[in-house]
């Protein structure tokens, strides 16, 4: 259990997940590997001038895979202005993404799952939001929700935490 840790940047703490989506064509990544789509999406963010590349800490494909980017303890290049603090996760939508529509119009229960894992395998991760929820965009396609994304918490972690029942 890791009540008292969380990853730290410096003395900064990370404690929110930004989650976004790939902004491709349907069928642009059919067939390539999760180390394809990450060397694409690195070459897109080098190009870009991202000057250590691929700006997110890690991706998902459509059959729930999960590749690592950058390490939880290095800065995202991924929401501007909302990069310290934060950890950056690309989802890969399995068709193009038109409008902010549901996790489901987009992305798989895999993705669902290993999302889930992933963000609960954080310690000291208290919020999830999207991308639209800091700048006027589609990305990630839906309107996230942190009680979707986060661990359920047991009586006991309310004790740990303070909260004083009601
Ligand atoms: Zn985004």
């Amino acid at each position: 259990m890791h009540y008292h840790q969380s990853v730290h940047r410096g003395r900064v703490a990370v404690t929110e997940v930004i989650l976004h989506c790939a902004a491709i064509q349907t069928g642009q990544f059919d067939g390539m590997s999760p180390w394809q789509v990450f060397s694409c999406v690195n070459r897109w963010h080098t190009e870009r001038g991202f000057k250590h590349g691929f700006g997110y800490h890690g991706l998902f494909m459509p059959n729930g895979a999960y590749f690592p980017g950058r390490p939880w303890d290095m800065i995202g290049a991924q929401t501007i202005g909302h990069n310290v603090g934060t950890i950056g996760l690309l989802l890969i939508e399995s068709q193009k993404i038109d409008r902010v529509g549901e996790f489901s119009d987009w992305f798989t229960v895999a993705q669902e799952r290993s999302l889930k894992a992933k963000i609960g395998s954080v310690p000291g991760i208290n919020k999830v939001s999207g991308h639209n929820d800091y700048a006027p965009k589609l990305c990630p396609g839906f309107k996230v929700k942190s009680a979707d994304w986060l661990p359920a918490k047991s009586p006991l972690d309310r004790l740990l935490s303070g909260a004083v029942a009601s």
